[in-house]
């Protein structure tokens, strides 16, 4: 069974996160997406939040799991016995930064990321542009899945 986790903050969950699970669904047999703890990071929604947002949106796809992790996104994968990481790549900045990332996994666990290019009409949706938009009390209808736009 091939399964993959797509690691990240999801402060809130975006159409850009949306597009890239959807698109690596015919994939996987099992996509987790795990929301990782850190604790010197600030967050604008609770971990609780981020959780049901996810949940709520895909409550009627069975190959989809939520989870959440501490410590090393490697160390997760082998506990949970995931052979590959799925990313989303925007940018040649998302290039640069998450390349170091990927062959440092693969060096310490031997485990594969796999990257999908991001629609051309999502590239532009990050979840920080989403908070700053709601921080301000702009719409953010167009961005997010609509289990956020409950809250
Ligand atoms: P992190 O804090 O790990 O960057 P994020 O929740 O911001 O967590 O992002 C998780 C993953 O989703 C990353 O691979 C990121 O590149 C990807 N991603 C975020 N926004 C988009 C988007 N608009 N299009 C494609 N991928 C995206």
């Amino acid at each position: 069974m091939k399964r993959a986790i797509f690691p990240g903050s999801f402060d809130p969950i975006t159409l850009g996160h949306v597009d890239i699970v959807n698109r690596a669904l015919p994939l996987f047999d099992e996509i987790i997406i795990a929301i990782g703890i850190n604790s010197d990071k600030k967050y604008m929604f609770s971990l609780e939040e981020r959780k049901h947002f996810i949940e709520k949106y895909y409550q009627n796809q069975p190959k989809i799991k939520v989870t959440t992790y501490h410590g090393l996104t490697t160390e997760y994968c082998k506990e949970i016995d995931v052979d590959f990481i799925l990313r989303g790549l925007r940018n040649p900045a998302d290039f640069e930064f998450e390349k170091a990332i990927a062959q440092t996994n693969r060096k310490l666990a031997q485990i594969e990321t796999v990257f999908l290019l991001t629609s051309a009409d999502t590239a532009f949706i990050s979840s920080s542009i989403v908070r700053d938009v709601y921080r301000h009390g702009g719409d953010i209808s167009g961005l997010v899945p609509p289990s956020v736009l409950e809250k």
